[in-house]
């Protein structure tokens, strides 16, 4: 079936606009690939601070959007218009001085801000109220993570049988488990769906009010970013407590890869990297091994292996792993440089190990995308020895650019890396299972040893994972699919009246 829908995202941040990490990237992405393939998308999200509307060129639109907010009353947003670069898809910001007014988009540091459930909440209620206002009548809203996780909810209780959205289908799609926008009771008072939903079946997660666990259960289909990430999410490890409800819903969970941005990501054409390469002639490749390492204040030696590393430095990345096997790792034959910033003690750990191995070890602290790009192109391994890891970007982009993932086993990981066959050749990485230093550094220790003992092997690594891709226009096509099942189970017999030829 091909018939057009009408789609509205709703969501915290999306890309080029705002964009905090990978669920950025999707919102930027994926209506577009969706808009290639006929479909009417529509995106709301809040209007930051970050965001300059003239920079951006929206428009306001006339009158203002009367968003009812539970026992804290009406509040009032204007809404602003605009598109999405390169695309026809109309992006709708809710202006709302109180909530979006300020710098920062979750928190501040690494503080949360302390309304976040009453923007969020504000958020989802919006994206309904706009509908109204915009006469618009979607087939479905896609909602993502707990911050638009209240959509469903809504949707289900409040506007069942609203004229705009009433008949409407839901999708939510977690990007990251761990963040379940858990707060206080009486939240529920500024949801007003009544308290009967505060039970554990339904919002109520150890006495305080679940967003992301009322979403989960209201969808009317369930996504995430990559099949491993969805079958791990159903188990404790992976899960963060909310494991039972994805197991009642497994069989409305899907899981759908991210793609890639192959504009942005191509060694053929990266303006960051000095001598652009291909699969079939790589001797750009050995310049930009040379930039990096002189970057970096390293020896340029061609005849050590180098070893890449952009990541948070959080607990989720395996960064204490790192941190507790660096000096065993730093006593082999090979280089490593690492982008990232995070916790602070990441930060004075590393920059200390830079100072002990002034040889081997470079490090920068801070966020650089032309560096990142210039780390893709001139390392010969990329590590990646996460904890967890719904999806991952950074393996894709290695893969591309002929740098081997060595990477942690895990949810997207897992999915988009294959281990190293020694005897056929196969593979485009090298995988490992154990979340512990001697895991990380043995796994690195066979990559090194086959940087320096195995060129046929490498060079088989190498033209494999070039060869690879993830597109956004796979993506889209299986979240369309996803679509009109979700049209379906909510229509049931109304599907047919909808899509009368099917
Ligand atoms: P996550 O979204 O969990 O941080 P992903 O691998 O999905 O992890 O995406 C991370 C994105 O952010 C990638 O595009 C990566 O290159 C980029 N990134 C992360 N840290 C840095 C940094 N310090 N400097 C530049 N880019 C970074």
């Amino acid at each position: 079936m091909n018939r057009k829908l009408s789609l509205l995202f709703s969501v915290s941040e999306a890309a080029p606009f705002i964009k905090e990490g990978g669920l950025g990237d999707v919102a930027g992405a994926l209506p577009r690939a969706l808009e290639a393939r006929g479909h009417d998308v529509r995106v709301v999200l809040p209007r930051y601070y970050a965001i300059d509307p003239h920079r951006h060129g929206l428009k306001l639109l006339p009158g203002s959007l009367v968003v009812p907010m539970g026992i804290i009353g009406d509040l009032y947003c204007g809404v602003y218009e605009g598109r999405l670069p390169g695309s026809d898809v109309p992006v709708y910001f809710l202006e709302h001085e109180a909530f979006y007014g300020r710098e920062g988009v979750y928190g501040s540091g690494n503080e949360g801000f302390r309304d976040n459930d009453n923007r969020f909440v504000f958020l989802s209620r919006a994206t309904l109220e706009l509908c109204r206002m915009l006469e618009f009548t979607p087939d479905l809203i896609h909602a993502h993570d707990w911050h638009t996780a209240a959509v469903p909810l809504f949707m289900n209780t409040i506007y069942r049988h609203d004229q705009y959205v009433g008949k409407a289908a839901s999708i939510l799609s977690i990007h990251n488990m761990q963040h379940q926008g858990n707060f206080y009771p009486g939240l529920m008072d500024v949801l007003g769906i009544g308290w009967e939903h505060f039970t554990f079946l339904g919002l109520e997660q150890e006495n305080q009010t679940c967003l992301l666990k009322g979403g989960l259960y209201h969808a009317t289909k369930l996504s995430t970013v990559s099949q491993g990430y969805a079958r791990e999410i159903q188990s404790p490890e992976f899960g963060w407590g909310l494991e039972g409800v994805l197991r009642e819903r497994s069989g409305d969970l899907v899981g759908i890869f991210n793609g890639v941005d192959y504009d942005e990501w191509n060694p053929e054409s990266d303006p960051f990297i000095p001598a652009p390469y291909s699969a079939e002639d790589l001797s750009g490749k050995a310049i930009c091994k040379l930039e990096l390492q002189r970057r970096f204040g390293l020896p340029q030696r061609a005849d050590l292996p180098l070893f890449g590393i952009i990541s948070r430095l959080v607990e989720q990345k395996g960064t204490d792993v790192l941190a507790a096997a660096i000096h065993q790792i730093l006593a082999l034959d090979v280089q490593l440089v690492l982008l990232g910033s995070g916790e602070p003690w990441a930060h004075f750990y590393f920059g200390d190990i830079a100072a002990q191995y002034p040889e081997k070890f470079g490090c920068h602290i801070g966020f650089s995308n032309p560096l990142a790009h210039l780390i893709e192109a001139g390392s010969d391994f990329f590590l990646m020895p996460s904890a967890f890891e719904p999806c991952g970007l950074n393996q894709l982009y290695s893969l591309r650019y002929g740098t081997v993932p060595v990477v942690r086993a895990v949810g997207g990981l897992n999915d988009s890396v294959e281990n190293f066959n020694e005897r056929t050749l196969g593979g485009t990485g090298f995988t490992f299972h154990s979340l512990t230093p001697a895991a990380l550094f043995d796994t690195i220790g066979w990559a090194a040893w086959t940087w320096h003992h195995n060129e046929a092997g490498m060079k088989a690594l190498i033209s494999n994972g070039m060869a690879k891709r993830f597109t956004w226009e796979s993506a889209a096509e299986k979240y369309e699919q996803l679509y009109y099942w979700a049209i379906e189970k909510k229509l049931g017999e109304g599907f047919r009246t909808r899509f009368p030829e099917e």
